[in-house]
């Protein structure tokens, strides 16, 4: 456990500095805010769709350390993903941020594992998942802003 926690570190760390896909998108097909007021972490997640898969995502905003690696790690894994594949990945992501584990699974979660850490704090929780449930929303083409609350 002590190395997924440094692990989980190094992790975050690397992609709060340095965060994947952030930019804005011009050319999505979609876009939404995600709010956090528990923590104020606010982003928009961009998606441009080909088909029914995630041609490409980015995202832009601002947060805590947690909820912008969560949201940069998510960008590098759905990226190229089918709608459904990243909702199944959402929930995985879902079921292990809340401490429900992915039933010996986490080999396919890749660095997104690392998020195991978070189950231990609730009130990261949401930070943590702020990006997913945004990306869930901006995929079933809701038109309203995400809110934590
Ligand atoms: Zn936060």
């Amino acid at each position: 456990m002590s190395d997924l926690r440094s692990l989980y570190q190094e992790v975050i760390l690397d992609h709060n500095k340095n965060p994947r896909n952030f930019r804005v998108m011009e050319d999505a097909d979609r876009s939404l805010e995600g709010y956090n007021p528990l923590c104020g972490d606010r982003y928009v997640i961009y998606v441009r769709m080909d088909g029914d898969t995630i041609e490409d995502v980015s995202f832009t905003g601002s947060g805590c350390a947690i909820s912008k690696a969560s949201a940069s790690v998510m960008s590098a894994l759905v990226k190229k993903k089918t709608k459904e594949e990243a909702l199944r990945l959402f929930s995985q992501f879902h079921d292990l941020v809340t401490g429900h584990g992915v039933g010996g699974n986490e080999e396919g979660l890749g660095k997104m594992a690392v998020f195991a850490g978070v189950s231990e704090f609730p009130a990261r929780v949401k930070c943590a998942s702020l990006a997913w449930h945004t990306l869930k929303a901006v995929l079933e083409r809701q038109t309203t802003a995400v809110s934590t609350e």
